[in-house]
């Protein structure tokens, strides 16, 4: 566990940086200005080197900052520096679209690092079948285990709301440290795992009232 952690918006900034980033090394930019980086992302340049002052200097005055250079130290500051085995948990037509995006992204970014191992799903039809012939859909009941032994520390969850916690328990038992809950639904975890939700009704929701 680290001792600093930083606000979570400035994680989620970071994280955008990276993206822009990746974008810069494509386009074959070696040096990015503070300004650009900051038009790129959406904010100011002095939000970008405030942001990037909490985890060090980076920067060079007048030259602006290394791509390359920059993109490795995001990429540690984050964690991402390394595979991170991940487990999908409800193979329906959520389950499915996510885990295949996570596998093209796999597939073409070398640096991608997010490996889907496994997935889970109670549906006899599904159980056995591989996704993209890649990745196998495991019985349910097998979770615990397996998410041991394949080393997973990141849980997707796309079951229905009313299957969430017992999926998450079951998770959290299994060794995840991390999980990102799709399901519409309150779930819980204990101290030491990461919760986090995605939710594009909400996100809707919340876009409808600026219309
Ligand atoms: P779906 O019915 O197509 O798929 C659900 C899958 O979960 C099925 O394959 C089912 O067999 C499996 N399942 C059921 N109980 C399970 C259990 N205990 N363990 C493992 N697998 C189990 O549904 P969907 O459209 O893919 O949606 C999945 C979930 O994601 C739902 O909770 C839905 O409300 C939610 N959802 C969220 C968002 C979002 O933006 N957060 C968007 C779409 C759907």
């Amino acid at each position: 566990m680290r001792e600093f952690r930083a606000p979570e918006v400035v994680i989620r900034r970071l994280a955008i940086y990276l993206r822009v980033l990746g974008q810069c090394e494509d386009e074959q930019e070696p040096y990015i200005a503070s300004k650009e980086l900051g038009d790129r992302a959406g904010v100011t340049s002095a939000q970008v080197r405030k942001d990037l002052a909490m985890f060090g200097e980076f920067g060079k005055q007048g030259v602006g900052y290394d791509v390359c250079n920059l993109k490795d130290e995001i990429r540690r500051i984050l964690n991402v520096n390394r595979i991170i085995n991940t487990a999908q948990i409800g193979v329906g037509e959520l389950g499915l679209a996510l885990a295949r995006y996570s596998l093209r992204n796999a597939q073409r970014q070398p640096d991608y690092p997010f490996h889907l191992v496994a997935a889970f799903d109670i549906d006899p039809q599904k159980i056995g079948r591989k996704i993209e012939r890649m990745v196998e859909i495991y019985p349910f009941e097998k979770i615990t285990d397996l998410l041991r032994d394949l080393n997973v520390s990141v849980a997707v969850i796309t079951v229905p709301a009313s299957a969430a916690q017992d999926a998450v328990d079951r998770c959290v038992e299994g060794g995840v440290k991390g999980i990102l809950n799709f399901a519409p639904a309150k779930v819980t975890v204990p101290k030491g795992v990461r919760l986090q939700s995605a939710d594009v009704t909400l996100d809707l929701q919340q876009l409808a009232y600026y219309l």
